[in-house]
């Protein structure tokens, strides 16, 4: 029943996402009462005025969360989605704010992430009260609008005294389902250097990200010219490297393989490389201090083992470490570190060794940010629920997938993502010419609207 009212919303819904993805809604400085911007908040507007036109009762949370709610009931079950997106970037086939349909896809930022679920969250929920199928717990489709720059949004609405739903999903990255997702530590550290020797490093740089496996490093050395060569020399060694000459110096340069931070074992860390290289030359003083410290204790690992932190559990496997930038000159050096930790571990089973190595170091932190890890017990619930609905509507088996990376799902309790990509479907979301197929569209509401009815009933 809920299926065929659905299909025959199909074209109501295709409008209400074009209609919301023709909104360029990317976050910008303050305006006003508008704290992510004009367009963030128009998006917000139209989805509200859409979810009232629906018949569901609408609240604005000081134009930083807004949420449609439905039914009655002491419990609430909600699905967590966000109007905001990415900057369009370049490289489009089609115009990324048109919403123009080709070959059966609607294209334009924001269609799969995640404007395009979180509208079609919104309809499932519309079909489940036209049926007029009986609900115990109320339901909330909630419409954050800050999920790509920091989740402020949802912090905002838990600070104010939000309802947190007693079980929920957020369409938001893939399904089946994602029960188990690593913590992630991502820190910045300096100190401050007094130059020493005949050898000093005059600059270096690499990386781009701390969540990224640097795939470039370099370093400029100043030297007595009569050790050129025997740099050179030591150069030739290793593979990755090139050794050449600029002015009075020399520059050294290490290609590495980039990969996510979450799986750096499939990269190859061109800052370790590099820093290796320079633990074999006559450096002196606080440069040469740095370097032994970050050989000992990071060098190659990819685990936090030298830095005494290494954790692990049968549900996500090891601690990731990652060095991901380093930027300095004769003065002063800065790092950037991206951690994640098993799923059943804790923050404070392990940052204090960490701080105490890097104070060790003399390294002094810049900022450390965190995030918890998730993880909901395959035995709960709503997830043996989410996962009926899933290989009832699939027909295969919704197996249980635990990730280094992060979700939506981080930022409230109860929640866990599921959908709204299908396995073996290429990534889309923050590339050019984003998509969502109007068929994977209508098989998101279809699903989501099992799952809203599972959970609420
Ligand atoms: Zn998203």
């Amino acid at each position: 029943m809920l299926d065929e009212k659905i299909i025959n919303m199909k074209e109501e819904i295709i409008k209400s996402v074009q209609e919301s993805v023709r909104i360029r809604s990317v976050e910008e400085d303050a305006k006003g009462d508008m704290p992510f911007g004009e367009g963030v908040n128009k998006a917000l507007e139209n989805c509200l005025k859409l979810s009232e036109s629906l018949g569901f009762n609408t609240v604005n949370v000081d134009n930083m969360i807004g949420y449609a709610e439905y039914g009655k009931g002491d419990e609430m079950i909600a699905v967590l989605g966000h109007l905001d997106v990415v900057p369009e970037g370049d490289g489009w086939n089609y115009p990324p704010y048109a919403a123009e349909i080709h070959d059966g896809k609607i294209y334009g930022r924001g269609t799969t992430d995640d404007k395009g679920p979180t509208i079609g969250a919104l309809y499932a929920l519309k079909a489940i009260k036209d049926l007029n199928l009986p609900l115990k717990r109320r339901v909330r489709i909630i419409f954050g609008l800050n999920e790509e720059t920091g989740s402020k949004c949802v912090k905002h609405y838990v600070e104010k005294g939000g309802e947190i739903p007693v079980a929920g999903f957020t369409p938001d990255s893939e399904y089946p389902i994602i029960n188990a997702e690593k913590g992630i530590v991502t820190c910045k550290y300096k100190r401050s250097l007094k130059g020493d020797g005949n050898i000093v490093v005059k600059s270096i740089r690499g990386g781009i990200a701390p969540n990224v496996v640097p795939d470039y490093a370099e370093a400029v050395i100043s030297l007595p010219k009569d050790k050129f060569d025997t740099v050179k020399k030591l150069g030739e060694e290793v593979e990755e490297i090139k050794v050449e000459e600029k002015d009075d110096c020399l520059v050294i340069k290490l290609f590495g393989v980039s990969a996510h931070g979450s799986t750096p074992w499939k990269g190859k860390n061109a800052i370790s490389y590099l820093l290796s290289f320079l633990g074999k030359l006559d450096l002196k003083g606080d440069m040469k201090e740095f370097i032994d410290f970050m050989n000992q204790y990071i060098g190659f690992d990819l685990e936090g083992k030298n830095l005494g932190v290494y954790l692990e559990d049968d549900v996500s496997g090891k601690f990731v470490f990652n060095l991901g930038t380093i930027c300095g000159s004769e003065e002063e050096i800065s790092i950037e570190i991206n951690m994640r930790y098993p799923v059943t571990k804790k923050y404070e089973d392990f940052i204090d060794t960490f701080k105490e190595k890097m104070a060790l170091g003399k390294m002094e932190e810049i900022y450390l940010r965190h995030k918890k890890s998730l993880y909901v017990s395959p035995d709960t619930e709503f997830i043996k629920k989410l996962q009926k609905v899933y290989e009832e509507k699939m027909g295969e088996k919704a197996d249980l997938i635990a990730i280094g990376g992060g979700t939506y799902a981080k930022a409230m309790e109860n929640i866990v993502a599921f959908g709204p990509v299908f396995r073996g479907q290429p990534k889309v979301e923050h590339q050019p010419d984003e998509y969502i197929e109007i068929d994977s569209l209508i098989k998101n509401v279809q699903i989501m609207a099992a799952a809203i009815y599972e959970l609420a009933k």
